[in-house]
Formats: C-alpha cells, sequence, structure tokens
C-alpha cells in the first residue's frame, strides 16, 4: 500500500544517472523520512550532449524503473524542461518537503545541481544530495599530506583496503508516495517519450538490455564464472571474459556496493591464490573507475585540456580523410578496425581494444584525443565522462599515470599477442575471414598482390606504422622542448 498519512513530509528523489531503487542512498534516505516520489526529468541541456545509444538505453532503463515502482503502487513521475523549474514546480504541486539527489562528478553536471540548488532555496524547499555512484567518494582517498591522486597504484592501495558500505535497500512498497494524476503539473509527461519525442535517430549499434534484472544477471554470471580467469584472459577480446556492466555501472541500473560485494562473496568460494588474485584484478577495475571520477572531480578541465602539461602545444595533425577511415574501421590494421567496428555494431569496444585504437587515432595518425573522445562519446553506450576522458588521455600520454610517449603499441604485435587466432578480428571484419591469423596479422606488411589475392575488399593500410612510430616520437619531443 502506498503510503498515506505520515507527519513526515514528502520527499522527491531525482532520479539521474542512478535508475534503480536498490542500492540507491539518497532514494534509501529519503525513504526514512518520509513517503518518496521519484522523478525523472529529461533536460534538453543534457539530451544535447547525449546520443542515440546512450539515450535508447536510458529509455529501457526508465521504463525498467518505473515498472518496478508500479508494482509496489508507486510511480516514476516523468517530466520535460529546466530541472530549476521542474523540481520546484513539481514540490510545489505535491506538497514536497524534500529533493534528494545522487551527486554527479562531471564540472557540467555539478554546475546544474549548484544551479537546482539554489532554485529549491528561491522556493523554499529543502534539498540534500549524496555520494552513491562510487564508492569512495572524492576527497577520501588522499596522499598522506591530503592532496588528490594523480598516480594510481597508491590510490588503489587505500581504496582496497578502505573498509566499504553496505548496499543500501531499496525502499519498501508502504514508503512509496503515488500521486493523483490531478495533482501533478504541466510539466510532468504521461507516458516515457520515445527515441523521436526526443530528437534522437534509432542506434546504429544494437545496444544490450538495460535494468536491473539484465544487469543482476551479467553480474552473476560473471561472478560465477569468468570472474576467477580474468586476471589471465581479461586483455584477450575473443575470449569475451569481462563482466559487460560498463553501462550498467554508467547509468547506475546496478549499484557500485551491490556489484563489490558480489565479487567479494565470489573471493569467498575462490579456489586458491590464483582465483583470489583474479577477483582482485577485478576489483582493481572498479577502482580505476573511482581514481578517474575523483580526478575529473578535482579537476573538471580535462574534458577538453590535457591534464599532463608539455612545454609547448602538441602538433596534432589535422586528416579529415585518415580520421574518417578510422571511424569506419577501414584503416587496413585489422585489429584498430575490428575494434571501431564492433563500437558500430554494439556501442562497446573491448577494453584492450579501445586502448588500440585509441593509440593508433593519437600516435599512428597523430590526431587529437579530443576528435577521438567525441567519437566514443558519440558511439558508445557506456560512455562515461570520467572514464572516457580518463582512456583518452592515458592513451594520447597527456593524463595520468599516462602510457609514456615514447611506448607505442604496435598494432600488429598487439593482435598476435592477444588475438592470436585473429578470432576477433574475423568476427568484425568478413573480408578477412578466408585469411590465415599470421596474414592478417602481418597484413600492413604483406606486398599489394598478396593482400589483393587474399582479401580484395579488404583496405591496405593507410599509414606506415614504423614511419609514424618515429614521427609520433619526434612529435611528443618537439612538446616536450627536448633538444
Ligand atoms: C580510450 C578508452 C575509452 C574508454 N571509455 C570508457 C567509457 O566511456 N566508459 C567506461 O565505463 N569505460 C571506458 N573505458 C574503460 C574500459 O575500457 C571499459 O570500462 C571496459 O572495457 C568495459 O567493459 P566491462 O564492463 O566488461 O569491463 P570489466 O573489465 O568487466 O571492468 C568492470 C568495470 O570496471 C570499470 N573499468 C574497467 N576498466 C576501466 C578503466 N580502464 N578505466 C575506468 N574504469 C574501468 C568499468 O566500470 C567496468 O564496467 C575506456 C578505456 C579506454 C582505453
Amino acid at each position: 500500500m502506498p503510503h498515506e498519512s505520515s507527519e513526515a513530509g514528502m520527499q522527491l528523489h531525482w532520479h539521474r544517472r542512478d535508475l534503480r531503487a536498490d542500492d540507491n542512498r539518497a532514494l534509501a534516505a529519503a525513504a526514512e523520512d518520509g513517503p518518496v516520489c521519484p522523478v525523472f526529468v529529461f533536460d534538453d541541456a543534457v539530451l544535447d550532449h547525449a546520443s542515440p545509444p546512450r539515450v535508447a538505453f536510458m529509455l529501457d532503463a526508465l521504463l525498467s524503473l518505473r515498472t518496478w515502482y508500479w508494482e509496489r503502487g508507486g510511480d516514476l513521475l516523468l517530466a520535460r524542461g529546466d530541472p530549476r523549474e521542474v523540481l520546484p514546480a513539481i514540490a510545489d504541486a505535491l506538497d514536497a518537503e524534500r529533493v534528494v539527489w545522487n551527486k554527479d562528478y562531471s564540472g557540467l553536471a555539478r554546475e546544474r545541481d549548484a544551479a537546482v540548488r539554489r532554485a529549491l532555496d528561491d522556493a523554499d524547499v529543502e534539498r540534500a544530495s549524496y555520494h552513491d555512484a562510487i564508492i569512495h567518494e572524492p576527497g577520501s582517498i588522499t596522499t598522506n599530506e591530503g592532496d588528490h591522486y594523480s598516480v594510481y597504484t597508491y590510490f588503489w592501495k587505500k581504496w582496497r583496503d578502505r573498509a566499504k558500505d553496505d548496499p543500501f535497500p531499496a525502499p519498501d512498497a508502504d514508503a512509496l508516495a503515488s500521486p493523483e494524476p490531478d495533482d501533478l503539473p504541466d510539466v510532468t509527461l504521461p507516458s516515457l517519450p520515445t527515441l523521436d519525442d526526443l530528437g534522437f535517430e534509432e542506434p546504429e549499434a544494437s545496444i544490450p538490455e538495460a535494468g536491473p534484472e539484465p544487469a543482476r544477471d551479467r553480474l552473476a554470471d560473471f561472478c560465477e564464472g569468468d570472474i576467477y580467469r580474468y586476471e589471465e584472459r581479461r586483455d584477450y577480446p575473443a575470449d569475451e571474459c569481462t563482466s559487460r556492466l560498463s553501462a550498467d555501472l554508467k547509468w547506475g541500473t546496478i549499484g557500485v556496493r551491490e556489484v563489490y560485494d558480489a565479487t567479494d562473496d565470489a573471493k569467498a568460494f575462490a579456489d586458491g591464490e590464483a582465483e583470489i588474485e583474479s577477483v582482485e584484478e577485478f576489483q582493481s577495475q572498479l577502482a580505476w573507475r573511482e581514481f578517474y571520477a575523483h580526478v575529473l572531480n578535482f579537476n573538471p578541465e580535462v574534458v577538453s585540456e590535457n591534464f599532463k602539461d608539455y612545454e609547448h602545444e602538441i602538433e596534432w595533425r589535422s586528416d579529415p580523410e585518415a580520421l574518417q577511415a578510422w571511424k569506419d574501421g577501414e584503416t587496413g590494421y585489422p585489429i584498430v578496425d575490428a575494434g571501431m567496428r564492433q563500437l558500430r555494431e554494439e556501442g562497446y569496444v573491448h577494453n584492450r581494444v579501445r586502448m588500440l585504437v585509441a593509440a593508433f587515432l593519437t600516435k599512428d595518425l597523430l590526431v587529437d584525443w579530443r576528435e577521438g573522445y567525441d567519437w566514443f562519446r558519440e558511439k558508445l553506450v557506456d560512455h562515461d565522462t570520467a572514464n572516457d576522458n580518463g582512456g583518452w588521455q592515458w592513451a594520447a600520454s597527456t593524463g595520468t599515470d599516462a602510457q609514456p610517449y615514447f611506448r607505442i603499441f604496435n598494432p600488429m604485435t598487439q593482435g598476435e599477442r592477444y588475438d592470436p587466432d585473429a578470432e576477433y578480428v574475423k568476427r568484425y571484419v568478413p573480408e578477412l575471414r578466408d585469411a590465415d591469423p599470421e596474414q592478417i596479422h602481418d597484413w600492413p606488411e604483406l606486398a599489394d598482390a598478396e593482400r589483393e589475392r587474399i582479401a580484395p575488399d579488404y583496405p591496405a593500410p593507410i599509414v606506415d606504422h614504423a614511419e609514424r612510430r618515429e614521427l609520433a616520437i619526434e612529435t611528443f619531443e618537439a612538446a616536450r622542448g627536448d633538444d
């Protein structure tokens, strides 16, 4: 039964990238203080930065969340507009006492939240925000001198050893408010908008099912098997032995404490030291995610600027043709092309391959990392400002802990090492399905006639890796001001 009468005033929970009811810190806090009415606001200023794959996943997750509330006698209110106007209007219409939400860490999100706080203060509505998206909030893990870490290894050690909260309980059905439709202000929407309503086309990629149930299935599958071989096999893209939880963590269809807890349970069942280490290797990826959230929180400018200072500007090349070939997966470097085609088809790329395609763009093509970041932002279902930026700046040698500028991945030997049977390449590059793995790994160095004979429809390499490697090193040395 919905909450009927209570001395406590109604609480509005503003869902953003926490599209779940379980393990949701702000929602749990709100439910302790009064009947909760959840709200989601379609904000055009935010949608301006969004793209079809992400919005498609988000809409699916919202449907699942709304169903969760319906099944318990509540409802997820939907509204479209500027949250500075929408939230005070809903609070006023429902006589809500307080609006709560979970924090986000990008500069843009923090500016938006500050503006919403001011609007609620002006409207005399209480408000509170909570840390939820990561386990250890920004500022809680610092060097002994109290500085923020810019080196992951030390961060990880403290992150690992710090006590962790348990998942937060979902609100009981009797903590949910279900307002009468007549009480709702005009800004609310009667039903979930479609992609088209929001001005987006259907995504090119097939989007995974979104919501807590599919997220929990992914987590359970992973913790029952692949987590124990994660350390050994996570770099081999054909194996697909990673969790595939990135979009769930980005959209909060599962809570990070719940994920961590499941991995700790898996650790208790590990058979031997190697399996324990494998679970810890996975947990250290969760810590990378938190490390980059801290970096973004304290350095909001990294979204558009290098984290690391070079003495001179890096002389990135303007090469629209090469950039397009990279986007299309037509560079003539098979593992790079397989990754870029996986991105278009699935809105996802395996981590090792993300590193390779990003290195290829920024080192072999010497194209500015911001071009690659923009493309990933457009195409990834799991695009997350902190992680995407962290990954790009790492590959471009401009970030925290960045890959040293002189250590340049060779896409041919990387393919040979991590995709020895070319299984991953063949999955995404059909033109090469009849080629032998050696021919695929050596493709850029084969004679034209041989390439023509083996796979006439697959392109020749657009650049020579050895030459470009030298050029990249020279370019970075010039930026460093080396003689
Ligand atoms: C250029 C580049 C761009 C990237 N862009 C994104 C992005 O937009 N969104 C995103 O979530 N990850 C990004 N990553 C990190 C990583 O590639 C993905 O998190 C991972 O491939 C997702 O697959 P998974 O969920 O199976 O990962 P798993 O290996 O199962 O890892 C579990 C979780 O840990 C986190 N994680 C794993 N690796 C990293 C990492 N290197 N940095 C930060 N968090 C990590 C993710 O939340 C991931 O879901 C990027 C990496 C690079 C090199």
